[in-house]
């Protein structure tokens, strides 16, 4: 599906973009697996064992010139650039709106808004030059309704929803397409906390019961619709936001009726 694309993908260390770096190099892409946490060395040795090819960059996706300099490793070491996956993002700690500070929403928008921005801006030249390009997002179900995250994290991937949707529009033409995946409950480093809490309580049974699919969700099945919109088979897909979640942003509220 992704057979020769170079592609770069944020926030490559862990869950997501740990699984979809492993799932789009084995199906052919050549891959820049970017982090600010050196686990994403674990990834690229994971994808080397499995005949894979890819290399890991150190880069912090809220600063200009590590986006900068994540895009151009991907030309110097493949050639040129395909597709980016802007997946990297924090969850601000789910702080009660009260008790957030100026520093708290500007570290959560920064990586999770900013950061895609900062991706999009400068895989774009790159793209135009070559009249095609695939770009993903990260956004969340939280983007697209309350009771996901707290307020700082919820505006951040409405925002990434935004981006995706304005962008569209500004690149028509272009043969470069940019779409959002919105997932549900996914269970990674970032929502680590809230299974451990429930297993620590003995309520994992509960988690992802409010979704028609009864369910939470595991990385990899972010990662099939990821690779998807990466690759061309998803070329009438553009401008965007996709919910991955189990059917959870289907509904208006509702109750399971008791068995
Ligand atoms: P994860 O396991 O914590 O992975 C996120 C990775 O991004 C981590 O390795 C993290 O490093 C890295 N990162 C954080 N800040 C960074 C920065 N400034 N620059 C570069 N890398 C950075 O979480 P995940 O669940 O896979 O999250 C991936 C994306 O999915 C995020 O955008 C998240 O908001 C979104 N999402 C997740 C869920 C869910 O239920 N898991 C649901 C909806 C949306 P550290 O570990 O060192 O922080």
């Amino acid at each position: 599906m992704l057979e020769n694309k170079n592609i770069i993908i944020t926030g490559a260390g862990s869950g997501i973009g740990r699984a979809t770096s492993i799932l789009a190099a084995g199906y052919g892409a050549n891959v820049v697996c970017v982090d600010l946490n050196p686990c994403v060395e674990e990834t690229v040795q994971e994808i080397k064992a499995g005949n894979g090819n890819a290399v890991a960059q150190i880069a912090d996706v809220s600063r200009e010139d590590d986006v900068q300099h994540y895009i151009q490793i991907c030309i110097d070491t493949f050639g040129s650039l395909h597709g980016i996956y802007a997946n990297a993002g924090v969850s601000g700690g789910g702080k009660p709106m009260l008790d957030l500070t100026v520093e708290d929403w500007h570290r959560t928008l920064s990586v999770n808004t900013l950061g895609v921005f900062l991706a999009v801006k400068h895989s774009v030249p790159h793209f135009t030059q070559a009249g095609a390009g695939a770009i993903v997002c990260t956004a969340s179900v939280a983007g697209l309704r309350a009771n996901a995250g707290g307020v700082d994290y919820s505006a951040s991937k409405a925002g990434v929803i935004s981006i995706a949707q304005t962008v569209a529009y500004q690149l028509h033409g272009t043969g470069i397409r940019i779409n959002a995946i919105c997932p549900g409950l996914i269970e990674t480093g970032m929502t680590k906390p809230v299974f451990d809490s429930a297993r620590q309580r003995g309520t994992e049974n509960r988690i992802g019961q409010i979704n028609p699919t009864k369910r939470f969700g595991q990385p990899h099945e972010i990662a099939e619709m990821a690779c998807f919109l990466l690759s061309e088979r998803a070329s009438y897909v553009n401008g965007q936001a996709i919910p991955v979640d189990g059917g959870l942003s289907a509904s208006h509220p509702w109750a399971f009726p008791r068995n």
